[in-house]
Parts: C-alpha cells; sequence; structure tokens
C-alpha cells in the first residue's frame, strides 16, 4: 500500500510536482520494495527451523529440474548454461533442498563476470557416510578472507547499488544444511570463480 499510494501521488499529482518530488517518490518506492524484500527474506529464514517440513525421500535431479525451472528466466536473461552429473536421491526436506538450490544457483548467476556468460556446474560425490553437492561457477569469485562471513546474516561483499539483495540468502542456506546434520562451506579465489560445497548425511 506504501508503494502504491506513493506511486498514485505521482502519477495524479505529477503535473503539479517538480523534478525533486519525482525523484523522491521514486526513492521512496525503491525503499517499500527493498523493505518488502528484507521481510519475506527474514520470514524465510525463521520458518527454516519452525516451519520445516517432514524428511522424505528427495530425488536431488527432480529438484534441480524444478529450481531450474523457477530461474528460467534469468538465466535465459543472462544467457547463462547449467550443467550437472546424474545427483542422487537422499533423505530431507524436500522444499528446503529447493530453496537451498535456487538460493546456491541465482547466486552463481547474479556474481557473475560482465564480460563471461555465466556458468554453473552441480555435482555430488559420496564421501563417507555422507554425500557432498558442488555448485561451480565462473564467476567474480570470493576473496578466501571472506569465505566464512558470506554465510552469516546481513554480510555482504557488495554494494547494493552493484548487485541488489539482501545478505540473506546463505545463512538461509546453512540454517537449511545444518538442520539436515551437514555443512557447508565454499572455496575461490578473487577472480576465479566460486565452489559452494554441502554436505548431505546418508539417508541410511
Ligand atoms: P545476497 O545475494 O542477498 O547478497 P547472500 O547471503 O546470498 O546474500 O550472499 C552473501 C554474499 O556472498 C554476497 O553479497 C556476495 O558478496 C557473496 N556471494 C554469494 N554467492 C556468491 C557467488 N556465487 N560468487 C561470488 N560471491 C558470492
Amino acid at each position: 500500500m506504501v508503494a502504491s499510494y506513493t506511486q498514485l501521488l505521482g502519477r495524479r499529482y505529477g503535473a503539479q510536482l517538480d523534478a525533486d518530488a519525482h525523484e523522491f517518490i521514486g526513492y521512496a518506492v525503491d525503499g517499500v520494495r527493498r523493505m518488502q524484500a528484507l521481510i519475506n527474506d527474514l520470514l524465510a529464514y525463521s520458518r527454516v527451523g519452525t516451519r520445516g517440513g517432514d524428511f522424505v525421500r528427495a530425488e536431488m535431479g527432480t529438484v534441480l529440474a524444478r529450481v531450474l525451472d523457477v530461474l528460467g528466466p534469468a538465466i535465459e536473461e543472462q544467457q547463462a548454461e547449467i550443467t550437472h552429473d546424474p545427483l542422487p536421491t537422499v533423505r530431507g526436506d524436500v522444499g528446503q533442498f529447493h530453496q537451498l538450490l535456487q538460493n546456491l544457483i541465482a547466486n552463481a548467476i547474479k556474481f557473475r563476470r560482465p564480460d563471461v556468460p555465466p556458468r554453473v556446474h552441480l555435482s555430488a560425490e559420496r564421501t563417507g557416510e555422507e554425500w557432498t553437492f558442488v555448485v561451480r561457477d565462473n564467476g567474480i569469485g570470493i576473496d578466501p578472507e571472506y569465505a566464512d562471513r558470506i554465510f552469516v546474516i546481513f554480510q555482504r561483499l557488495h554494494a547494493r547499488s552493484e548487485y541488489p539483495g539482501t545478505g540473506i540468502g546463505l545463512a538461509i542456506c546453512k540454517k537449511i544444511v545444518e538442520r539436515h546434520g551437514g555443512r557447508i562451506w565454499v572455496e575461490s579465489a578473487a577472480g576465479q570463480g566460486s565452489t559452494f560445497f554441502f554436505t548431505i548425511p546418508d539417508a541410511e
């Protein structure tokens, strides 16, 4: 309502307002949109623990196919190419696995290098009692010094004007992985692309 009525002011009284007023309306609408995004992301973060679904058999290949469907427009717009090896069936909360893969792949596309189309590859490897999933991109990379910090809520390495976002996505990923008894981390060098890893304990 705040955004709609502010925009309505601009439209209905547009002729009586000067350029500054229109600029201020733009800032107000932008601020409200950001507040909405922040509230939605915070809700998603708080619900990982309280509104989690049952643990069931989760075919990660099927989960990925749905995620790629949802991200279709962004993938097309960025001319991104997402490839994957065969992915295993694990046990867990399918809705949360969807959110996890979606956040990681959306980031891999968003933090792209301007001159190279995003390439993202997913794979999984069985390591002892667990599966390690790997999401590798060819984007801007992350200075190893900040590799732990990015999983903390609201921690971002870039200005919002450079790359939009609330800084909650990876904190949600960490909470989801830890609810399943796994770990998440990143390996990267600045400018070299990033590789995110997460483990999910074996179903048995
Ligand atoms: P947001 O995407 O809203 O900024 P996230 O919690 O998803 O928040 O990510 C936190 C920060 O980690 C990002 O702001 C960015 O600096 C860094 N980051 C995340 N994913 C990637 C990636 N694939 N490549 C480079 N940097 C990344």
